[in-house]
């Protein structure tokens, strides 16, 4: 198993949730073991924002990551793209201090990677992998870890609405079962926060275009859902991507009871903080032989226990 990384630079623009304003991205190939690397304009230099779990500056309105007095905001769902369909290393360069919303998924990132092409390098990938039971539970929201060789979680949410309610859903995340499942659910949020926020000059490039929008009775965008879990998903996708600060692939089995960024952020800190006894940096394991296998070898967890 190899690190991976894109085949050539390729470039998107879209609209920042924060801002309104149009921001444009590149994303670039990057030497073995250089990891994920943001660069953001400040002044008239460019700086460099490393992801790492002390960098998360805030996890209000979307994820910033800040290094000094570089920050960088929304960057959580293009780093799901990337850890979701196994990229080590990769360049981001971003015009503007935030990543741009996009449709409020993975789904434009995973098209504009995969576009790219992905390539294979000489370096052997590594992980963290967590050697021991890890939770942490906080006002009835609870993240818990157990140690897998693999990245699978079991998510359960339970909102007060009548169309979301409680949702769970099991996933082993693959590049395949992150693609299939997950890349595509959107965003979502309350039509009374939203006309809130942006009474008070927040979010102003959030509209139905770029997240799941709910009133007391039902989704406002005339499209519908596009699951009819999609919040579910979108909160295994979220924490992919909280996951991805870390600064290798977490190897693991997460429980994850109605957490968000916050938490899950808390939660990384906590694992990696103790990483001295909790963790160790591994190859991965071997891939069985094909003989190996029996023809009857189960798929993973989300491909039995689940349909879209
Ligand atoms: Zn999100």
């Amino acid at each position: 198993m190899h690190q991976k990384t894109i085949r050539k630079p390729v470039q998107c623009s879209g609209i920042g949730l924060h801002s309104g304003r149009k921001v444009e991205l590149t994303l670039s190939p990057a030497a073995p073991d250089t990891g994920i690397v943001f660069a953001v304009r400040h002044g008239d230099a460019w700086r460099h924002i490393t992801p790492g779990p002390h960098n998360v500056s805030d996890t209000g309105l979307a994820t910033t990551l800040s290094d000094g007095d570089a920050r960088l905001s929304t960057v959580e769902h293009l780093l799901a793209a990337i850890r979701g369909l196994g990229i080590d290393n990769i360049h981001i360069r971003v015009c503007g201090v935030e990543v741009p919303i996009m449709d409020g998924s993975a789904a434009s990132f995973v098209f504009l990677l995969r576009s790219a092409g992905l390539v294979e390098q000489p370096a052997v990938r590594r992980f963290l992998k967590v050697t021991r039971p890890m939770a942490l539970t906080r006002d009835g929201k609870s993240v818990r870890v157990t140690p897998y060789d693999g990245f699978a979680v079991d998510y359960s949410i339970d909102f007060k609405h009548p169309l979301i309610g409680r949702q769970d859903m099991s996933l082993d995340i693959t590049p395949d079962s992150f693609v299939r499942r997950l890349a595509k659910a959107r965003t979502f949020g309350f039509l009374r926060d939203v006309e809130r926020m942006q009474r008070a000059g927040l979010a102003l490039g959030g509209s139905l275009d770029n997240a799941v929008v709910l009133d007391e009775y039902g989704v406002v965008n005339p499209e519908g859902l596009r699951f009819k879990d999609e919040f579910v998903r979108h909160k295994i996708l979220d924490f992919v991507g909280d996951m991805a600060v870390a600064p290798l692939p977490l190897l693991g089995r997460f429980e994850i009871n109605c957490s968000g960024h916050a938490l899950n952020n808390e939660f990384l800190r906590y694992v990696l903080d103790n990483a001295v006894t909790c963790l160790d940096t591994v190859a991965a394991p071997a891939p069985a032989a094909p003989h190996q296998v029996p023809a009857s070898a189960p798929a993973g967890v989300g491909e039995t226990a689940l349909a879209s």
